[in-house]
């Protein structure tokens, strides 16, 4: 059976049932990012640590609206890959986990307000998410990195003066990425960035037509 093949190298380190409800929650996490938006295309990916020496991640190439369990592929902390074709952006997966030891689920997508705002008013966001209360008790302030090359190893370097600290960063020109202690953490975080962004772009727009 298809479904139990793309498990079966991840049996050792978590227990079958439990790998298969972390796939079933990836999937959902995914269209439900793909229904708001931050997932077009084959955007985004993400990523779950099922132990120190194996990590879930969804693959390259493939939108994550349509995500089957057979597609996720595995990788090690080095990169390497164990199973299937894995996301070009796994080195920025490996930078979070690497510094974050309470991380075991990381999210990236490319939430359209808040790309918007590392495009075009970057300081003046800074200064503003940190009004908003919900941001501040949910996942803290949220910087924007350095923009840097997709795919590439320097993604995830420009994340370390932000980490631990950080759980939710905006990736200027690019999107954004959270992690969190489970998957539900790390995607809520997500969706609280492009909603602090929508609140902040009406109330600028109401701004300036006053
Ligand atoms: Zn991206």
């Amino acid at each position: 059976m298809q479904q139990d093949e793309s498990i079966i190298n991840f049996k050792k380190s978590v227990k079958h049932v439990e790998a298969k409800q972390i796939q079933t929650k990836i999937i959902e996490a995914c269209k439900r990012l793909y229904q708001k938006n931050m997932l077009a295309s084959t955007d985004g990916n993400m990523s779950f640590k099922l132990s120190n020496e194996q990590i879930l991640i969804t693959p390259a190439g493939v939108s994550k609206a349509y995500l089957e369990p057979s597609q996720f592929a595995i990788i090690d902390q080095q990169g390497n890959t164990l199973q299937g074709n894995p996301s070009s952006e796994k080195l920025m997966h490996l930078e979070v986990y690497k510094n974050c030891a309470d991380a075991l689920c990381v999210v990236h997508a490319h939430p359209p307000h808040a790309m918007a705002w590392s495009m075009t008013r970057p300081s003046q966001w800074e200064q503003l998410v940190k009004t908003l209360p919900e941001v501040l008790l949910d996942v803290g302030n949220i910087p924007i990195a350095p923009f840097a090359t997709p795919a590439t190893k320097q993604m995830g370097q420009n994340l370390i003066p932000f980490l631990p600290q950080n759980r939710a960063i905006i990736l200027a020109h690019h999107g954004a990425v959270t992690w969190g202690s489970c998957i539900d953490s790390a995607v809520n975080a997500m969706e609280r960035i492009e909603h602090a962004a929508l609140i902040l772009t009406i109330a600028s727009s109401l701004k300036e037509s006053k």
